[in-house]
């Protein structure tokens, strides 16, 4: 039963309440919900009259630990790590206050009530809510964080009881109750038994509803016929399932090769798989796979599988022979279009290694819930109502930080296909080109899903098939796929890989079709060469890769665990930090500055030789271009200095981390970045040279102030590098720059203010001068006119005149 306070509570009350005042993730000033005027009020009506909901709210503050330092509501703790244990001197830790011991202290305590919406992003105004699933309960006004009496909002989840088994189901949902004045109110029960026959139900009426109404979404609709299989795969249909060759299936029919399957993106992690197809294996596993010893992973997709309707499954430890470079090299060229053509991908997000289980769930922490009817527009509406904590799961966060997510390979294999059945630890999730995200909590579009994918990428590749070709002039479609190049790098950077020298190969599919995309994309016969990660056509922005982060040290062969080579150094695949790019200075539609860095040749000596997109023996490029000298301050000032911007010239970043003076011992520095000063020697005479210096910026403990220092140039370390200027932007008089235009620009080392927004290109009224740059590589010389990338400098642009003066030579970069 409810109390009078928990019944005045209806949903049209709770929506004309956040129409009045609604911002994602805050709580309304006066708009809200007034309940118990205390907290001692709601702790005596939960007693006396027995009220669930009041119940409910008493029952999760006493069992959440208080934590002045948490913003948010403490993720309950797990047996075992919550026992007060007494310390090594004997005496116990100190008592740990519950959140009701805290509630009861304040001085001001009124029950405040309002609704949220978890899918919109903090701070969306009331337009962007679809549905409110959320109530926050807060407790008088908000304190600030630290405050030893701050009690964060209680956050409620309201679901719809029972669970959602199907599409239909999902339409019923958004268009019947519970909707109040046009919002949905309350997310469904995800069944967290994730093999059950409701969660199957459910995934195949998402398949059925994209195969039946979209058109987009179906790689095959124009052929006709099912999709074309790739060279082996795992017969699901027979007991146990065996491995067949595409070939035979269908023989002699016009849809020889073509049915429906599935591709499963997992992790291998360790322990090593033991059932790998081999050359040794192959003929036993064609008679059948030893269903009960094979991974987990293995066994529960082709559960998966079969419980979808779906005769075949691919799975690359089974369908490409591990001991033959040939075959894995066939292979790993036509992953994109083996993912794109399946009926779907099937991600087992959650599992780091191949034993970990699709099926086996992980349930979210036990919080008692309660059936509370709400009073409705049309009538009572039951919702089970629970705590919710910070570590729900949900898509969003399982493609940032799920161990699938972690796996370099595994990005391509999202980008390519059309259609996913994703798989966390909670709950299933599911993508499709037409309908996008859904999950089985049923939350709308919005911050719980992934961000999009690789717009003009997919477009152009899946346009081959069904989409329109984009629109708009060739440069800027040619532009906007290698800016999806770019972000997809970027975004491969961050992920790790199981051997360095997979680098290339991992995204030789992406790169392939990347290169495709380009080649009918563009009218103008430009040529578009793939070399060892770089383009041709747009080779200054390839090389221009700039840490993300402090450094992005250059892994040697000899650091590798296989031992081979794996890229040049000035290739973003020398390095498995972070990366960026620099936002290109030279829009390709523009005339390059004739003082920019040329392309003369350029030669790699593939691993496959049919493989342009995969692993390299080395590669070289020819370059011509203005150079100057570079030295490195032999004194750096780490602690609390600064210097006279006026005389900083720009900034420099090494990609491996910097050494004291050639002893061998790292150098502490705070960022990443050095300053940049003018380097020519008082005596004038000899080359344009510039000084860099590392500062760790800071205030001295004592006196708060920081020390003002000039580097002594005649102060340098012996060693000596070259500039290469690689990018100055598009010819002085296209732009109609000034020689002498002033630099305002304070402070030129946020790398942020490249950020490569698409809007920067081709666009020439959005040409801002305060963000002309020039951008340089910073080289070392290996043998005569040979040269290494160790970093990157970015002058300011006060420096562009000395640039006209600067040598011109022709190198060779390895
Ligand atoms: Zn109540
Ligand atoms: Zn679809």
């Amino acid at each position: 039963m409810l109390c009078t306070l928990c019944q005045g509570m209806t949903l049209p009350s709770l929506v004309d309440l956040a129409k009045r005042d609604f911002r994602s993730g805050f709580f309304p000033n006066t708009d809200y919900y007034h309940h118990h005027t205390s907290f001692q009020e709601l702790e005596k009506c939960a007693k006396e009259t027995g009220c669930s909901l009041c119940r409910l709210f008493v029952g999760s503050f006493a069992s959440a630990i208080h934590d002045a330092t948490n913003p948010y509501w403490p993720v309950p703790e797990t047996a075992g790590t919550g026992t007060v244990t007494a310390t090594a001197t004997g005496s116990p830790a100190p008592a740990r206050l519950s959140m009701l011991d805290v509630a009861r202290t304040l001085t001001n305590s009124d029950v405040r009530i309002a609704l949220r919406s978890r899918h919109t992003a903090i701070g969306a105004t009331l337009q962007y809510v679809d549905m409110f699933d959320l109530l926050a309960v807060r407790l008088g006004d908000r304190l600030e964080l630290g405050d030893p009496l701050r009690v964060p909002d209680l956050l409620l989840v309201l679901r719809v009881p029972g669970d959602i088994q199907s599409a239909t189901d999902y339409k019923t949902l958004k268009q019947s109750p519970p909707l109040v004045d046009g919002y949905r109110i309350g997310c469904t029960t995800p069944d967290d038994h994730l093999g059950s026959a409701g969660n199957f139900k459910l995934a195949r009426s998402w398949l059925e509803d994209c195969s039946k109404h979209h058109k987009h979404c179906s790689t095959t609709a124009h052929t006709k016929l099912p999709p074309r299989l790739p060279t082996r795969v795992i017969d699901v249909t027979c007991t146990p399932a065996n491995i067949v060759h595409a070939v035979d299936i269908n023989a002699g029919r016009p849809d020889q090769g073509c049915a429906e399957y599935v591709a499963l993106s997992h992790c291998w992690g360790r322990p090593p798989i033991k059932t790998l197809l081999k050359s040794t294996t192959m003929k036993k596993y064609t008679a059948g796979l030893p269903e009960n010893d094979l991974p987990a992973n293995f066994r529960d997709s082709i559960t998966v599988t079969r419980n979808m309707g779906i005769p075949y499954l691919w799975i690359d430890s089974l369908c490409i022979i591990q001991d033959s470079v040939d075959d894995w090299r066939y292979e790993s060229v036509r992953m994109g279009e083996l993912y794109s053509r399946a009926t779907f991908s099937l991600l087992a997000m959650a599992g780091d290694q191949s034993g970990a289980g699709i099926l086996k769930a992980t349930p979210p922490p036990v919080s008692p819930s309660v059936l509370v009817p709400f009073e409705g527009s049309g009538g009572p509406v039951s919702f089970d109502v629970s705590t919710i904590f910070q570590n729900s799961e949900n898509l969003r966060q399982l493609s940032d930080s799920a161990p699938l997510s972690t796996r370099g390979w595994c990005l391509q294999e999202v980008v390519f296909s059309a259609r996913i059945l994703f798989f966390g630890a909670q709950q299933v999730y599911w993508f499709c080109t037409e309908g996008g995200y859904k999950s089985a909590e049923s939350l709308p579009d919005g911050i719980l899903y992934p961000h999009n994918k690789y717009p003009s990428m997919a477009s152009a590749y899946f346009g081959e098939q069904s989409y329109p070709v984009p629109t708009g002039t060739a440069g800027a479609t040619t532009e906007a796929i290698l800016t999806d190049f770019y972000h997809f790098i970027e975004s491969y950077a961050q992920r790790t890989l199981t051997f360095g020298t997979d680098k290339f190969p991992a995204v030789a599919s992406f790169a392939q079709n990347v290169e495709r995309a380009l080649r009918k994309s563009s009218d103008n016969p430009v040529q578009h060469d793939y070399m060892a990660g770089v383009w041709s056509s747009d080779f200054r922005r390839g090389l221009l890769f700039c840490p993300d982060g402090i450094h992005a040290p250059h892994v040697k062969q000899a650091e590798e665990k296989d031992g081979l080579y794996r890229a040049p150094s000035w290739s973003w695949a020398v390095t498995d930090a972070p990366i960026i790019f620099l936002a290109a200075q030279t829009p390709l539609g523009g005339t390059p500055n004739p003082l920019n860095a040329q392309l003369v040749s350029w030669s790699s000596q593939l691993r496959d030789p049919n493989n342009a997109f995969g692993a390299v023996y080395s590669a070289q490029l020819v370059v011509r271009g203005r150079v100057c000298r570079l030295r490195m301050s032999a004194t750096h000032f780490i602690g609390a200095y600064t210097w006279d911007k006026d005389n900083e010239v720009g900034s420099a970043w090494f990609d491996d981390r910097p050494t004291v003076g050639g002893t061998g011992k790292l150098l502490e520095t705070a960022s990443g970045n050095c300053i940049v000063f003018d380097g020519n020697m008082d005596d004038g005479g000899g080359e344009d040279t510039f000084l860099c210096t590392y500062f760790a910026p800071g205030s001295s403990p004592s006196t708060g102030e920081k020390k003002t220092v000039a580097p002594d140039i005649k102060d340098n370390e012996k060693q000596e590098y070259t500039l290469l200027m690689v990018d100055l932007g598009q010819a002085d008089k296209e732009k109609g720059l000034t020689e002498n235009q002033d630099d305002d620009s304070d402070d030129g080392t946020d790398v942020d203010e490249f950020d490569d927004d698409d809007d920067d290109f081709g666009d020439d009224e959005d040409w801002d001068m305060t963000e002309k740059l020039i951008h340089c590589l910073i080289l070392r010389e290996v043998s005569k006119d040979v040269y290494g990338r160790v970093g990157l400098l970015i002058l300011d642009w006060k420096s562009r005149s000395r640039v006209d003066n600067w040598r011109e030579q022709t190198m060779t970069l390895v």
